[in-house]
């Protein structure tokens, strides 16, 4: 009976058509053009929590669908959200990158409040092989019945969601379980249509502009050739952003980083502590610097920090950031809260890369 109450949909991840819904196709790209893509920090520590930080968990936040996406949801994660600007009933997709308890020990909280509070918005989880049965137990036996809105998709190297604006993809990491890094890239589109100019030309507004959006070249009934590249502004270049945790240096963090604007890397361990990295399989200051460098991404931004470096003891968070900047310059310390706006790319400076 507990069993039939508990009625998640679990698939393997399969990207087609079933996975673009309806809510999916909500935004016209002439309404997006402008949006805003936001990271915020909620956890920034490894394995415990401390009076300052709280264990991993960042959202993304999409306004413009006034959607949010969680990427590992450690214990607390969801009073980290309601002390935040952030709101509950937003969250939509839920990204976890591996199944040790200080990324996944806020979701089962956090998914039974969604609940309370009414929230009839579906939550799609994705996540290594375990997130399911894990989830199945914790509702099993707390007698919690989520229904079937929460969908559990557990994941495998590659594409794991596709809509209209947004492809994810993950990669193995290397770590002591199996845990996946995420890459989040919004697609490019085309630049805005001058209707302005085309109204100039005396082109009769219809199907034609649909035509000319999409840049193809149109002939007028009056014989006139039309490029629609010429009634465009310059097509808008999709941002991305990499999320890798936990793992040491490994060249899948580098492929899910490439010409990121916005690698957020782990960075447990101060670089004389290499050799706790290595044996833990966790990444130093200098490590994440090295995938940052390697992969040509914008900005990196480093998290899940050991408490050892907490303010008072000899090697602090700052000494990491000198680490990693002398590495790769453009570096920042996450902190619990931290917002940072996702810069959409000047067309002009993808041309140079
Ligand atoms: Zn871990």
């Amino acid at each position: 009976m507990i069993d039939r109450a508990i009625d998640f949909l679990i698939s393997t991840v399969k990207i087609d058509n079933q996975v673009i819904n309806r809510q999916d196709r909500y935004s016209e790209s002439s309404k997006v053009i402008n949006s805003v893509v936001e990271i915020t920090f909620l956890g920034t520590s490894s394995g415990v929590p401390t009076r300052s930080r709280n264990v991993s968990s960042v959202a993304l936040r999409l306004p413009q669908r006034a959607e949010v996406w969680l990427f590992d949801c450690g214990e607390g994660t969801q009073h980290q959200i309601l002390s935040s600007e952030l709101k509950m009933s937003q969250i939509r997709r839920i990204f976890i990158t591996h199944m040790h308890g200080d990324h996944i020990f806020g979701l089962m909280g956090l998914l039974a409040s969604c609940g309370l509070a009414g929230n009839a918005q579906p939550v799609d989880i994705y996540g290594p092989m375990g997130l399911s049965e894990y989830l199945h137990a914790c509702c099993k036996y707390s007698y919690i019945h989520l229904a079937n809105r929460v969908q559990v998709r557990e994941v495998k190297p590659g594409l794991v969601y596709e809509d209209q604006e947004f492809t994810v993809n993950c990669l193995p990491l290397k770590h002591r379980v199996p845990a996946f890094g995420y890459r989040i890239s919004e697609k490019d589109r085309p630049g805005r249509f001058m209707v302005d100019k085309a109204i100039a030309l005396g082109i009769p507004p219809g199907p034609i502009y649909g035509k000319l959006k999409q840049g193809e070249t149109v002939t007028l009934p009056d014989g006139r050739r039309i490029r629609g590249t010429d009634l465009c502004e310059e097509p808008e270049v999709g941002r991305k952003v990499a999320y890798c945790t936990d793992t040491v240096y490994c060249d899948a963090a580098v492929e899910l980083a490439t010409d990121a604007d916005v690698l957020i890397h782990e960075a447990t361990f101060a670089h004389q502590d290499a050799q706790l990295a290595f044996d833990r399989l966790h990444s130093t200051s200098t490590m994440a610097a090295q995938v940052a460098l390697a992969a040509g991404v914008e900005q990196l931004i480093m998290t899940h920090f050991s408490p050892r470096y907490a303010p008072g003891n000899s090697l602090q968070l700052n000494d990491l950031l000198e680490e990693a900047k002398a590495i790769f310059p453009n570096t920042k310390l996450a902190y619990d809260f931290l917002t940072y706006e996702v810069p959409r790319r000047r067309l002009e400076r993808v041309c140079k890369l």
